[in-house]
């Protein structure tokens, strides 16, 4: 075997409040997986669970005595910068490969950046990582970017692999759970876990750049076979699974006969999916979904205008939502909605009615982020196009003559303060315990935890405030307080 004893690295360690800290390192647990019986030993490290190692100096001795080959996945924006910055201190003598859909992106940025790295597999690893462990010559290895005498050699893609070729994470690599944590505290003793059945999207929205691979590339709907996934369920002990398919009820006869496999396999679990809101259409589907565990919706609504609606391409109107809406709040689903504002040509009042339709719909939370650039997003031309609209040349939040960042966010606030008053709060606790979400121990854990939660809040922002030199930092946390 050419390597003796790979470390599989997941780089992120500081504390997030988003849903990347909830769930395991699903990608580089892909690789890690791919790898096994090619090399001696694979060690799967995930930072944000290994404080002694998040010291540099630790994890570089680690490093040198025990690893011959360092694999590290780059997958969010989160965090970039510290992520380059951590690679350059790794030992030089120790052949670093990256990955991720952010190492994807940022090829040359990288090897400009950080000298320790010899190679970055672009695309979907999991077969590239087969021929690296391998000792394939890298000329000859599709998908792979490598320094070679001083230069950066960029090999052909690599076609897409038949996903029922690709092996599940095998989670045995794991040292610990997955718990929801935030601001390093544990809310509740639930265990959280993801499954990718499918691959792709059929739909276009314009926005949209979850149904492309790394590359840029739109990905063609592929789904596993439901042996194999049922398969993975059984090897899953989390209470809580998250179908991270893009859209989980794309083919509507196979959920359902996956929601029939969940039932007859006794599979006990709260599941979680992406769907769009085509699915009210399935009333037999929607039931034996309720059966087999589905209980927390995400739903992708985007925008309670039919102008906008028309703009990201999403395929349905305003009263299709309301339709759909009126079929699945009969349903004992916790229904989550996402939003998109500050699209093109909005109006604040437009942007702000997020909150008043949301509530119209009895949406239990929702989540609104500002319309986004990504580097392969096709509305990149329709920004270019339009008079008096930005984004930042590598890509993020679009604003505009009318509506710079600042005032974005100030919209954001009414939003968030005009949905989530007392009464939305009151109801989201009752939702979650009626339809039993959370258990009785959970929901004691969770207010127990809460006046922690708060504290560390406050002291974080009144933190941010105080070395960001801020005037009027009391008065600010004063508003943040009537928003929170
Ligand atoms: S937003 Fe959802 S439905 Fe639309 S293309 Fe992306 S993944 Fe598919």
């Amino acid at each position: 075997m050419k390597y003796n004893h790979v470390l599989a690295l997941n780089p992120y360690y500081k504390d997030s409040t988003s849903a990347a800290g909830l769930f395991p390192p699903t990608g580089i647990e892909y690789i890690a997986t791919s790898m096994k019986n090619l090399v001696g030993k694979i060690t799967l490290m995930d930072l944000r669970h290994e404080k002694e190692f998040q010291d540099i100096n630790n994890l570089n001795e680690f490093i040198r005595k025990e690893i011959d080959l360092l694999c590290i996945s780059i997958t969010w924006n989160f965090n970039f910068k510290e992520i380059c910055e951590l690679i350059c201190k790794l030992p030089d003598d120790i052949p670093v490969v990256v990955g991720g859909y952010k190492a994807t992106e940022e090829v040359e940025y990288l090897f400009n950046k950080c000298p320790t790295i010899d190679i970055i597999v672009r695309g979907e690893g999991d077969e590239t990582i087969k021929e690296i462990v391998s000792g394939v010559p890298y000329k000859d290895i599709f998908g792979i970017s490598y320094r070679e005498n001083g230069k950066i050699v960029h090999n052909n893609n690599r076609p897409l692999v038949d996903v029922n070729s690709i092996s599940f994470p095998d989670r045995s690599l794991r040292k610990n759970n997955y718990h929801l944590v935030v601001h390093g505290i544990k809310l509740t003793n639930l265990t959280f876990d993801t499954i990718l059945t499918t691959r792709g999207c059929p739909y276009q929205c314009k926005f949209c750049t979850f149904s492309l691979n790394p590359l840029g590339q739109k990905r063609t709907y592929a789904e596993r076979s439901l042996e194999s996934v049922i398969e993975e369920l059984k090897t899953i002990t989390a209470d809580v699974v998250l179908f991270s398919d893009d859209n989980f009820f794309t083919n509507p006869k196979r959920s359902e006969k996956l929601c029939d496999l969940i039932i007859e396999n006794n599979i006990k679990k709260t599941f979680t999916v992406q769907t769009r809101i085509e699915i009210a259409k399935h009333p037999v589907l929607l039931e034996k979904a309720e059966k087999a565990g589905f209980k927390l919706f995400l739903v992708g609504i985007e925008s309670p205008h039919d102008r906008i609606l028309e703009q990201l391409q999403k395929g349905f109107t305003q009263q299709k939502i309301r339709e759909a809406f009126k079929v699945l709040n009969n349903y004992n689903f916790y229904i989550h909605g996402y939003f998109i504002y500050g699209n093109i040509s909005e109006t604040e009042d437009e942007m702000v009615y997020i909150a008043d339709f949301a509530k119209e719909l009895h949406l239990d939370t929702i989540g609104f982020q500002k319309l986004r650039v990504e580097k392969y997003s096709p509305l990149k031309e329709v920004i270019a196009k339009t008079p008096g609209y930005y984004y930042d040349s590598n890509g993020g939040p679009v604003y505009s003559d009318q509506f710079s960042l600042k005032d974005l966010k100030r919209v954001r606030n009414k939003i968030k303060s005009s949905f989530y008053n007392f009464q939305q709060v009151r109801h989201i606790v009752s939702k979650v315990w009626r339809i039993g979400l959370i258990t009785k121990s959970d929901l004691i854990m969770f207010f127990f935890s809460l006046p922690l939660l708060l504290f560390r809040v406050l002291k974080r922002e009144v933190l941010k405030r105080v070395r960001s030199k801020e005037p009027g930092f009391v008065v600010r946390m004063f508003r943040f307080y009537q928003t929170s």
